[in-house]
């Protein structure tokens, strides 16, 4: 324990907060919280800063820097840079991104401990409404938050055994580069795993039941990243359903509903993550839930007037920045700020595969249902349009949905980088811009950026780079 009181000896402590899960939900709230003059207590079973710094989104970003830096080297020729590529070398591509991950665990418990929250090391769980038991001790709060993330999932009778079928945290520390590899699943987490391994020279095979790789994001930036991918050689099965898998000699024999048959020397198993509640005393304590979700409302307040729930646990978007905006959301609610509730369309989404894919906003489809095919406008601006993207030599399309004579709704991006612009597309989105308002601001020649610019610009009848 570090930081705050020590609850070890001070059995008389009511914090204002207890947080069960110090991941990027549970850590955010521990630190507004404390920021806003709350006393908190923040339970953590493993490491502070959870899936998204240990597991999840820095370590994944640091191997999809390496496969970018593999790349450029193969491709150093067509910019002529001599450069020749001699191959991965896993442990140097793992320290780096241990490093990477290392350097930020310090910062994050520095932080912690500067704000004087009191951490507290061990496996908790939920005594009362106003409690969490950890190492064999009762922590009590006046509001308690739960935090407590997800795992990797799987289907039944599709057992992980770590080596030859494997999860995405096995998939972050493979001490090997396989020759080849079946993906099942094509969201995030299996679209990016996909780019990184290909890039390393792995023959790669994606297998996914629904019909477009990344199915939640516009199916025109599904189209896009699918030719992207057949293009780098990337393969992929879609609307194909696994029905099984059996070891071989060296490896694995995927079999899909549809007959077809997969060899490759291991399975990553990318289908989605499941909420980590079961036997911590949620629905004991009278905790509404949903297959294992902790249900909450627009506030993030569960049904039991003290406990709250963020990030993974509860049942909405996925993803650290809606973990920490959840967690942030909590404890200005508890400390008497009046904080407004959180438009989940307006949520940037970035899958930083090469391309990249990043969205803010509804797709075309669910704009056609809300308001009428009628009285929605889009737009598609073409990167080959684009100085800077020229330059990368990276292909991809920025789409806009518009209501029409109304705000833009939708940004949908593919390329490389793209994931930069979604800052400013978020704004656009969030701010309720409308097209002309956009295309009068000037954007910095040449950057990415302008491509968003001429889009708007296009929408806006005043298409200045855009070729019909
Ligand atoms: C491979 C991968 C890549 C990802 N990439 C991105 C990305 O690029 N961008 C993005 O926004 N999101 C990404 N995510 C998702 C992101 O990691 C999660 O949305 C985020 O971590 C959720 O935060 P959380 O606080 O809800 O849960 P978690 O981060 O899972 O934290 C929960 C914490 O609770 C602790 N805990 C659980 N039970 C107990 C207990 N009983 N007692 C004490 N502690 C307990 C756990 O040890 C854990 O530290 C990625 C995820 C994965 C798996």
């Amino acid at each position: 324990m570090h930081g705050g009181r020590d609850v070890a000896n001070d059995a008389s402590t009511v914090f204002d907060v207890v947080i069960l899960g110090g991941g990027s939900g549970g850590y955010a709230a521990a630190l507004r919280g404390a920021q806003l003059g709350l006393s908190v207590a923040l339970v953590e079973k493993g490491e502070l800063g959870g899936t998204c710094l240990h597991r999840g989104c820095i370590p994944t970003k640091a191997l999809l820097h390496a496969a970018e830096i593999a790349d450029e080297t193969k491709e150093a020729a067509e910019f002529g840079v001599l450069a020749t590529f001699q191959g991965i070398d896993i442990n140097g591509v793992h320290k780096y991104k241990d490093d990477v991950v290392a350097g930020l665990y310090k910062g994050l418990q520095g932080l912690v401990a500067s704000r004087k929250v009191t951490f507290v090391q061990g496996e908790g769980k939920l005594s009362s409404p106003t409690s969490v038991d950890v190492n064999g001790q009762r922590i009590e709060g006046r509001h308690i938050i739960l935090a407590t993330g997800s795992v990797p999932r799987s289907i039944p009778g599709l057992e992980i055994d770590g080596n030859r079928v494997i999860s995405s945290d096995h998939a972050l520390k493979l001490d090997r580069i396989p020759k080849s590899a079946v993906i099942l699943g094509g969201g995030v987490i299996g679209v990016e795993f996909a780019s990184v391994w290909k890039s390393f020279g792995v023959d790669v095979t994606i297998v996914e039941a629904l019909p477009h790789l990344v199915p939640l994001e516009d199916e025109n930036s599904s189209k896009l990243l699918e030719r992207a991918f057949r293009k780098r050689g990337i393969k992929f099965e879609l609307k194909a359903r696994f029905s099984g898998v059996e070891y071989t000699e060296t490896g694995v024999r995927v079999s899909t509903e549809n007959g077809k048959q997969i060899d490759a020397d291991l399975l990553l198993v990318a289908i989605g993550r499941g909420p980590v509640s079961a036997g911590l005393g949620y629905e004991e304590n009278g905790v509404a839930m949903d297959r294992g979700y902790v249900l909450v409302d627009e506030y993030m307040r569960t049904n039991v007037p003290t406990v709250s729930a963020v990030g993974d646990l509860a049942p909405t978007l996925q993803l650290a920045h809606v973990g920490f905006a959840e967690g942030i959301l909590v404890a200005e609610r508890l400390a008497g700020l009046k904080p407004v509730p959180i438009d989940y369309d307006g949520v940037p989404r970035v899958t930083y595969s090469n391309p990249e894919v990043a969205s803010v906003g509804i797709s075309e489809a669910k704009a056609v249902e809300l308001y009428g095919k009628e009285k929605v406008v889009t737009v598609k601006y073409n990167l080959a349009g684009n100085g800077k993207s020229k330059i990368l030599k990276t292909a991809g399309e920025i789409k806009l949905v518009q209501v029409k004579d109304g705000a833009v709704v939708g940004v949908h991006m593919v390329g490389a980088r793209m994931g930069e612009q979604v800052g400013e597309a978020q704004l656009i989105y969030n701010w309720e811009a409308l097209p002309a308002e956009v295309a009068q601001l000037i954007h910095a020649h040449p950057t990415q950026s302008e491509a968003l610019g001429e889009a708007h610009l296009a929408l806006a009848g005043k298409p200045l780079h855009a070729h019909d």
